[in-house]
This record gives C-alpha cells, sequence and structure tokens, in this order.
C-alpha cells in the first residue's frame, strides 16, 4: 500500500463554524431554491441557464464573471433563472491535469486538499454574497457535498460518476435539483437507471455514518453528448435525440420529468462557439413540441470572460485552464437573445 495520510481533513461542523454563511444570504438561498424548483414542478415557466467557466480556477475571475451574470439576470428576470456554474473540481478522463480548486487551490502548485476545501468554500461565499446568485457544482466527490451544502442550489453529476452507486444514493439525500449526464457513450437507459435510483430511498454508508434518505424527486437528466467506440462525437441536443429520450423517459413513471441540454462537451465536440447555434435550435425544437418544451427546462453553457481555452502557465485573466468557454461578450448577446423563445 502505498498511501501516505497526509493531512486530517477538517470535520463539516469545524468548516462551518469557522467559514459560516450569513443569515441574510442563508435566506436569499431559500428564497431562490423555492423558484428552482417551481420550474422542475411545473409551476413556473421560467427557463434556466446553467452557465459559467467549465473550471471556476481563479476566486477573482470566478465572482468578476458572476456580477456580470447577476447584473444580466436583473435584465431577464421575468424569462430566465442563471444558476452559475462554480465548478471547483474536475474529472480528469485520463486522470491527468488540473483537478480543480478543491485539489490545487492555485493552479500551478502543488495540490493541498484542505486548502482547497477551505478556498472552494471561501470562493463560493463570495460569489454568493457578490452576486445574490446561488450557484451550481459538479459532485465529483460525494463526500464533499456537505462542506457547500448550504450554499449550492444545483448539482450535476457528471458523464464519468453517472453509473457510480455512491453518487446516486448522495443525490436521493439532496433537496435540490440534480442533473444526472448521459455517459461518455451516450446509454440514455444508463442515465435514466441513475435517475431513477436517485429518486428511490436508501440506507448506506456515508462519510463514516449508516445514513438513510428519503429520496430526491427533482433528480433529471442532462444530456451532454456522447463518444462512439471510434471515437467519433455524436451530439444528442436534436430534436429526434430529444424526442426519443423523452418517450424512454415516460416509461420510467419518474417524478418531474425534466431535460437540461448541455451545449458545449460532446454536443459541440468542444467547438464552443457552436453553442449559440446548439441552444437556438433546442429552442427552437421546444416549438415543435408542447411535450418537449414543459420537460426541457433549461441549458447548461459553458462561459467565462475571455473566450476559449490556455495553458495553465499562460495566465490569462478570466479564460478557461480546461473545456474551452464562450467568451462574455458572445455569453451576454446569446442570453439576450435566448428570452426571445422563452
Ligand atoms: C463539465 O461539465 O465540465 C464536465 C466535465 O462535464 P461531463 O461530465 O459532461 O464531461
Ligand atoms: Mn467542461
Amino acid at each position: 500500500m502505498s498511501f501516505q495520510y497526509v493531512h486530517e481533513m477538517p470535520s463539516v461542523k469545524e468548516i462551518m463554524q469557522t467559514m459560516p454563511l450569513s443569515a441574510n444570504l442563508k435566506k436569499l438561498k431559500q428564497k431562490r431554491d423555492v423558484e428552482i424548483k417551481e420550474v422542475f414542478e411545473r409551476n413556473s415557466d421560467k427557463f434556466l441557464l446553467i452557465i459559467g467557466p467549465c473550471s471556476a480556477d481563479n476566486e477573482e475571475s470566478v465572482c468578476d464573471y458572476v456580477s456580470r451574470l447577476a447584473r444580466l439576470q436583473e435584465e431577464v428576470r421575468d424569462k430566465l433563472i442563471l444558476i452559475p456554474r462554480i465548478y471547483t473540481n474536475k474529472p480528469r478522463t485520463t486522470g491527468e491535469g488540473y483537478k480543480g480548486m478543491a485539489h490545487q487551490p492555485k493552479p500551478m502548485e502543488e495540490p493541498n486538499m484542505v486548502k482547497g476545501l477551505k478556498a472552494i468554500r471561501k470562493m463560493h461565499i463570495r460569489a454568493l454574497e457578490e452576486s445574490h446568485l446561488p450557484a451550481a457544482d459538479e459532485m465529483l466527490y460525494p463526500g464533499n457535498y456537505p462542506y457547500l451544502e448550504d450554499i449550492l442550489s444545483y448539482v450535476a453529476v457528471g458523464a464519468r460518476s453517472v453509473e457510480n452507486q455512491l453518487h446516486r444514493l448522495t443525490i436521493s439525500g439532496l433537496d435540490v435539483p440534480s442533473g444526472m449526464k448521459n455517459p461518455t457513450g451516450g446509454d440514455l437507459e444508463v442515465m435514466l437507471n441513475s435517475v431513477q435510483a436517485a429518486q428511490l430511498p436508501h440506507t448506506f454508508v456515508y462519510n463514516g455514518w449508516e445514513v438513510s434518505t428519503t429520496g430526491n424527486p427533482l433528480a433529471h437528466c442532462i444530456l451532454r453528448g456522447a463518444v462512439d467506440p471510434y471515437g467519433t462525437n455524436i451530439p444528442n441536443y436534436h430534436y429526434e435525440d430529444l424526442m426519443r429520450l423523452l418517450e424512454i423517459y415516460k416509461k420510467r413513471n419518474l417524478a418531474n420529468p425534466a431535460i437540461i441540454v448541455d451545449t458545449n462537451h460532446a454536443n459541440s465536440n468542444k467547438k464552443f462557439h457552436e453553442q449559440p447555434r446548439i441552444a437556438k435550435e433546442v429552442m427552437r425544437s421546444r416549438e415543435h413540441s408542447k411535450t418537449l418544451r414543459n420537460k426541457l427546462k433549461g441549458l447548461m453553457i459553458e462561459s467565462y470572460i475571455v473566450e476559449g481555452t490556455q495553458k495553465i502557465s499562460e495566465n490569462v485573466y478570466g479564460k478557461s485552464i480546461t473545456d474551452p468557454c464562450l467568451g462574455w461578450e458572445d455569453s451576454e448577446r446569446l442570453v439576450r437573445d435566448l428570452t426571445e423563445y422563452v
């Protein structure tokens, strides 16, 4: 065994005591949770945009970005709910490369998980303070959820984790909407199995405890495109894909069936500048079917301040160091354009 026990992680209690969320922000988040929940429960016609950088790599530029989103949110508030993507831990295809702020608070420096945990909570609190927009993060490490539970209004389970039992069982204990992505190979039944598992009650071991959950009726699907066994990209955002998913979704009798379309990743083949076209195609598809209109609740968009992607060492402010993102001007234009379809 080569494990070296480097640092003991601080307990949830310790982190909550030393880095608390103010009562005001707690209230604000609860109010926002209700607004977002209403979209999934069909008591609201607003459309969701989960939008932000692929990875939240730098507190300054992330907070700058979410403050811009906050101003835009005011403008589009009658139609859209903006949920900033503040992704603090990154799944890596081969395990190599930057694994997110939770691992490396400074992308150029060595991993430090204790500092990483504190850095992500600090950034999330500051982003909420400055934007008043509760965020989405990916659940890559299920055990970390209690450290951010009071802050997040949306959680996604990524394409590489969606078949994992612990992710599914953990989501069953959350009371915020949780998007289960299709796996990288594109199997829609695997995604639906995941939604089904997350909606059921479970008893399991979590963070050193036997826990029980009541199931999460707000667990739903995210289509992110796929890659076939030969490495070819297969988008799954076209009208036919969406209708096919609705068909098989119906057979499961799940609570609050809902679809979010991720416009980047294997849907754009990481051609980030295709995202506005893809987003608008999805919105037009919604117009062809009332069922689709009711169930397609939002889009996930990768967007940052400067468009594209860079090597970590380049250090351009507000430019992604993981997947390429849409730049701010194009993102702003896209958000405004999308109001026309809602
Ligand atoms: C992401 O959202 O940046 C991501 C890694 O997504 P996926 O799990 O779909 O690859
Ligand atoms: Mn990404």
